[in-house]
């Protein structure tokens, strides 16, 4: 049977011959040297290892509905969970008697009391092993520390997660030496605090083209580091910082190579600076900074993983350092909905409470449901983390992408529904006697977290780029220069008789998969649903390759349709598998399955406008508009205005 979600072209698209096929490959070869410095390919050097099981998305991405990876819900070891109970038990008390998020905003900073006492319960050494001294905890737990700061006090979760998802901790324990390791996580754990520092003042998204160098000294003991890095956050307050820099590059194959090496840097050493402490629209309470370097003597024991490693290194350790992110913002989720619950039945007008309006009413219903996305959505992909043998890279992308865009729009709806006092300022309401609820602190904290970690627009290139690479894989050993005719007329073989059989199959129905047969019956078509999207997805990606083959890198909307369908599919399932668990620990109560219900239907409607618009779209006109603009042609829409600067 034919497969009825997508009506579309692709067929039609699909006949394209074979030396097409052959084009395409160097997607991976001569363009993918051109396109070296930009962020599709920044990409490459996030691969880890080999895992044992393969990514639940990135089979998505090949029609392949993996639902044993997912089905059933991981859920948390009770020894863990007690563990993490206990911990978040400690912090919330803490916070509540010594932390006032809305002084932090107005006055710019956390009391020093604050921080000492967080280091005291050991929240500077979440993760650091036991034996250094540190409280072990799994990313579940980790995360769950995040997820209840950060409904508190967003700028004291950043200090937490700047110093252990993206600071020295983190790359520490997955590239350090013992030495390494014996030397500073004892630190951490006592609570030091680092940061990471990989931006400057002319590279953001794309960190290959930095400038910061490190010469070796001629005994070639120590390296000198010179630059400077930009939005260093807890930066101004760190002892310790790793340091992203340029060594002197290799020659390989005749050509010179950039190195980008990471260093961990003590900032007592001479010739650190902090420049300047920058203040943002939200988030007041974080230290963050300009930092400069001059002739900062590192000894070449504190290069972190080896020369020329660097850029892997940050883009490793953000690959599980990203998860906290969307743990982060369904903390600040959950503290709107508990905002709009009470104002929403409290606040009467036209004679009936303003969520019994049907306008209102429908923000309410889609927030709940995609706060119970997110939260699914989030601790899915930590729990695989946890695992350690699954490729999560994928997940914690999409729980970024996912999970930081939802919050915004969840913000975004809160303030509206408090209408005027959404706006307000808590120290104003509570001035004249009203509750001080700061959504406006709230939202204006959220804002940044599409941008920090992979701004969304790269989170969707690295996505694409990571779903298109297994059929990349297949295609560049066929134009490998250093293989004979006869090796490649047998990979040309095995190649043809490989798509042979897997292109007619992502026309086929999938049947409803094995492993996924506990989701609740109202939820089965909605699994059913993902099932056969999948395959939608599947060909529709590798037709978009022979389509447009090289041009494709340059197809960013086509490839955000693809990354955004994949998107709304991780999350479905993530949410059908919990609301499963969730049921089937407590029949009693239902609801889980109406928010699974309600937050897939709204997500296969997204889904299928996304494929729709695939091929049929007005990309190209508006393209030509934007450079248009861009050239100044129409300068005139900004007539009668005073312009900026
Ligand atoms: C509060 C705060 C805290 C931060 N903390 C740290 C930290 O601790 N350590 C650190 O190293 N950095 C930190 N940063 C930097 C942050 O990671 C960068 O801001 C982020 O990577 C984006 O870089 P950029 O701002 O230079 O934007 P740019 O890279 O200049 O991008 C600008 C816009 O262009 C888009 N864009 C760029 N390239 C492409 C492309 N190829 N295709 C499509 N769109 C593209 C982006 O999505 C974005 O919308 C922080 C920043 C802030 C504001």
């Amino acid at each position: 049977m034919l497969d009825p979600v997508y009506p579309g072209c692709d067929a039609a698209r699909f006949f394209l011959n074979f030396a097409d096929i052959l084009d395409m490959t160097e997607l991976n070869t001569k363009q993918g040297q051109r396109m070296g410095q930009t962020a599709l390919e920044v990409a490459e050097e996030a691969r880890e290892q080999e895992w044992r099981l393969p990514s639940f998305v990135g089979e998505l991405f090949l029609g392949n509905f993996r639902s044993e990876l997912v089905f059933p819900f991981p859920e948390q070891r009770k020894e863990d969970r007690k563990k993490g109970d206990e911990i978040c038990a400690e912090v919330s008390t803490f916070l509540k008697e010594h932390l006032d998020p809305d002084e932090v905003d107005r006055t710019g900073e956390i009391p020093k009391k604050v921080i000492d006492g967080l280091a005291k319960l050991g929240c500077f050494g979440m993760k650091v092993p036991a034996e250094y001294g540190g409280l072990e905890l799994s990313q579940v737990n980790y995360s769950r520390v995040c997820h209840l700061v950060a409904s508190y006090c967003a700028s004291t979760a950043v200090w937490l997660s700047a110093h252990q998802s993206i600071g020295v901790p983190q790359p520490l324990m997955l590239f350090g030496t013992e030495e390494q390791k014996r030397k500073y996580l004892p630190r951490f754990a006592k609570g030091e605090i680092s940061a990471f520092a990989l931006t400057e003042p002319d590279v953001g998204s794309d960190p290959a083209n930095m400038s910061t160098q490190a010469a070796p000294t001629e005994d070639g003991n120590y390296y000198l580091v010179n630059g400077e890095k930009l939005w260093c956050t807890n930066g101004p307050v760190a002892s310790v910082i790793v340091v992203m820099a340029q060594t002197p590059p290799k020659i390989v194959g005749g050509r010179e190579k950039k190195q980008i090496t990471a260093f961990i840097v003590e900032t007592n050493a001479k010739g650190v600076e902090v420049v300047h402490r920058c203040r943002f629209m939200g988030l007041h309470g974080i230290q963050n900074g300009l930092l400069r370097f001059t002739n900062v003597r590192v000894p070449k024991e504190n290069i972190l993983l080896g020369l020329g490693q660097g850029l892997k290194l940050a883009l490793v350790t953000l690959n599980t350092g990203r998860l906290t992110m969307p743990a982060a913002v369904t903390g600040g989720a959950k503290w709107c909905l508990a905002v709009v619950r009470k104002w929403a039945n409290k606040r009467h007008q036209w004679g009936k409470p303003i969520g019994h309006h049907e306008a209102v009413a429908a923000k309410i219903a889609q927030m709940t449901s995609t706060t119970f996305a997110m939260d699914s959505v989030t601790w899915l992909a930590c729990a695989l983390a946890d695992r350690k043998d699954v490729d999560i890279r994928l997940e914690a992308a999409m729980a970024k992408l996912f999970c930081t865009e939802a919050c915004w729009r969840i913000s975004d709806a809160t303030l509206q529904i408090r209408g005027g006092r959404g706006y307000e300022t808590a120290d104003s309401l509570k001035g004249r006697g009203e509750e001080g609820i700061a959504v406006e602190r709230v939202m204006r904290d959220a804002r940044i977290n599409t941008i920090i970690e992979g701004t969304s627009q790269i989170m969707r290139l690295f996505i694409a780029r990571e779903a298109l690479d297994p059929h990349v894989r297949r295609i560049s050993p066929l134009l490998d220069p250093k293989r004979n005719m006869f090796e490649k007329l047998k990979l040309l073989s095995g190649f043809i008789l490989h798509y042979s059989s897997w292109l007619p199959k992502q026309w086929l129905s999938a049947p409803f998969t094995k492993g996924a047969e506990q989701v609740p019956q109202e939820l089965k078509r909605h699994v059913t649903f993902v099932s056969r999207m999948s395959r939608c997805l599947a060909r529709n990606l590798f037709i978009s390759m022979l389509f447009y083959q090289r041009g494709l890198e340059k197809k960013q909307r086509l490839l955000a349709r693809l990354v955004n369908t994949g998107t709304e599919l991780f999350a479905m399932t993530a949410t059908c598998s919990r609301a499963a668990l969730l049921v089937s620990k407590n029949p009693a109560d239902q609801s889980p399955i109406e928010l699974a219900d309600l937050f897939c239907r709204d997500a296969s409607r997204r889904a299928e406008r996304q494929i729709r618009s695939l091929f049929f779209n007005h990309d190209a006109f508006a393209y030509r508009i934007a450079r248009k603009m861009l050239e100044g042609r129409y300068q005139w829409v900004e007539e009668g205005i005073i312009p900026p600067g």
